[in-house]
């Protein structure tokens, strides 16, 4: 998702956030508490979820969804009690695991399933039947619920946002990052006949309109985060083209598009199949090519949800070098890598989702306008660095705890230190390997200390002490400038944050590339020397 500070529009809709959150929310449904992940529960660490299956009727009418959801997950080892997530908006009344009755019971935001043999190791399905109203989003994307309006032509308008608060908000899950259903999801979602449903994977089959309603089965077979299965509904008309990736494959890109803005339609995708070759330049081949690149319209500015990312903009664009661009467009999409591929184990790594993400908004620039533009976008993320806490903090971290503008600022901002620190051949590389590598994409996930590891093994320099002055610290290089003589200067480095690192120093005679491998180093200059002139590092100089 985007840093809501990022653009005027987005402080714009915050304002408009917070005038909902004065009027539209009744007492007792506030969810402001609520976040996602943290401290895994023993009793979900012995289970390992492998698929979930959505089938919920939603009455528009009534606000409100009815139906069941089917987890078939692996249990490592026998336990009495089985506990999901699910918040205390909704009723469950009834439950069976492996097509037998359970006794259950609702506590605060979770379910607890109790068997009277207990469970035994091994494949268990376990369906559970709920109903109720889910809460209205405040300020989506970044704070969830479901929004329920109309569009322009009068029609039902139906979203749902949940990272913060993890697909719990309207479904039963194991909430955590670190386990997403290994084969996937199907969702059944049911809605007044006329009205379109857009959702991840490939749209199986519409059900005939029966009592004027109609069920609309999505079935993805990639792993998927929890936050990213869900569904949109609208009277969208839908624009298709076709997209043939960095390595040949053929790929459906569908535009789920509201009637009224179907001239647009066209233009997006000819945006998406750009952005696309870009993304892949950097990053590889786009990752879901046996189902979409889908894009979904919704009535907040967009989200990451993998195959149908949601756009909502209202078509606004920027032009770069004469071209038309949308950041939104852009950030979304770009985390089919950075987030839907590449996902991190637990929030407390989101930076590298958000950071590695923001960055290619950089790369973009550079790959369109040139090094001068992707530097401007740099300075921009570097200005906009608060460093008022570390980037990661610890290991075990919830939604709401880790969300601040540096997971995106300063995050993007290390990533060009890293260019720097490590060179441009290593650093392109390695970042592709990182998007592409099986050991860090889809089934298997990422944490700082991983990251670190492949750009300290593919640049053969240790970058431990680096990554830990900058994401776990609020430290910056620090580095004092003293006049020991006619025309000379000592330099000394307060902190070293490598055995030996780049840096460059302007002086009369032009800029030199030092490699600083001890604390204090003199220099000759006729003026005081500037250090780090085009701003590679976030740092103090001392004169
Ligand atoms: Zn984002």
């Amino acid at each position: 998702m985007k840093l809501r500070s990022f653009l005027f529009i987005t402080n714009f809709i915050l304002f408009n956030c917070d005038l909902a959150a004065q009027v539209a929310v009744p007492k007792g449904d506030d969810i402001s508490y609520m976040g996602s992940g943290g401290k895994l529960n023993p009793l979900q660490a012995i289970m390992d979820i492998r698929h979930y299956t959505l089938a919920l009727n939603v009455d528009i009418a009534q606000q409100s969804i009815d139906g069941y959801t089917t987890i078939d997950l692996l249990l490592l080892q026998k336990t009495d009690t089985l506990l999901f997530d699910l918040i205390h908006f909704y009723k469950v009344t009834k439950i069976s695991v492996n097509n037998k009755g359970c006794s259950f019971y609702q506590q605060n935001d979770e379910i607890f399933i109790t068997g009277n043999k207990g469970f035994k190791p091994g494949k268990q399905k376990v369906k559970i039947e709920y109903n109720g109203k889910p809460p209205v989003a405040v300020c989506p994307p970044w704070n969830g619920g479901f929004t329920w309006t109309k569009d322009s032509n009068g029609n039902p308008w139906v979203a749902i946002n949940c990272w913060q608060e993890g697909g719990k908000l309207y479904f039963p899950c194991k909430d955590h990052p670190s386990d997403e259903p290994n084969e996937g999801a199907d969702l059944f979602i049911t809605v007044p006949a006329g009205l379109s449903v857009a959702a991840p994977g490939l749209l199986q089959s519409i059900s005939k309109p029966e009592n004027n309603k109609q069920t609309f089965h999505w079935k993805t077979n990639y792993t998927i985060s929890n936050y990213c299965i869900l569904f949109n509904i609208a009277k969208y008309k839908v624009y298709s083209s076709v997209y043939t990736t960095i390595n040949g494959n053929k790929v459906p890109i569908q535009f789920y598009v509201l009637e009224a803005d179907t001239a647009q339609g066209a233009h997006v995708l000819e945006i998406r199949a750009r952005d696309c070759r870009i993304l892949e330049k950097y990053f590889g081949e786009y990752p879901w090519i046996k189902e979409k690149m889908g894009i979904a319209y919704v009535p907040n500015p967009g989200m990451e949800h993998q195959t149908m990312i949601s756009y909502g903009d209202k078509y606004t664009f920027k032009k770069v070098n004469g071209q038309d661009y949308s950041d939104n467009l852009y950030h979304e999409f770009g985390h089919e890598w950075w987030a839907n591929k590449v996902t991190n184990k637990d929030w407390a790594h989101m930076w590298i989702q958000e950071g590695i993400n923001t960055y290619a908004e950089a790369l973009f620039f550079r790959e369109e306008a040139g090094e001068r533009a992707y530097d401007s976008v740099i300075n921009i993320f570097k200005r906009k660095v608060k460093n008022e806490k570390p980037v990661v903090q610890g290991d075990e971290v919830n939604t709401k705890d880790i969300y601040t503008g540096d997971i995106y600022v300063k995050g993007a901002f290390f990533m060009h230190t890293l260019r720097y620190v490590t060179g441009d051949e290593v650093f392109f590389t390695t970042l592709k390997k990182l998007a592409t590598d099986s050991m860090y994409t889809y089934n298997n996930f990422v944490t700082t200390d991983d990251v670190e590891k492949l750009f300290s093994k593919e640049s053969g320099k240790n970058l431990k002490h680096l990554f830990d002055f900058y994401l776990r610290t609020t430290n910056v290089l620090e580095v004092s400038v003293v006049n020991t003589g006619f025309h000379e200067y000592a330099l000394e480095f307060k902190n070293m944050i490598v055995d030996v690192f780049p840096i460059d120093v302007m002086t009369d005679t032009g800029i030199q590339h030092l490699m600083i491998d001890k604390k204090k180093i003199k220099i000759k200059s006729a003026f005081p020397p500037v250090i780090d002139p085009d701003g590679h590092y976030l740092k103090k100089v001392i004169e």
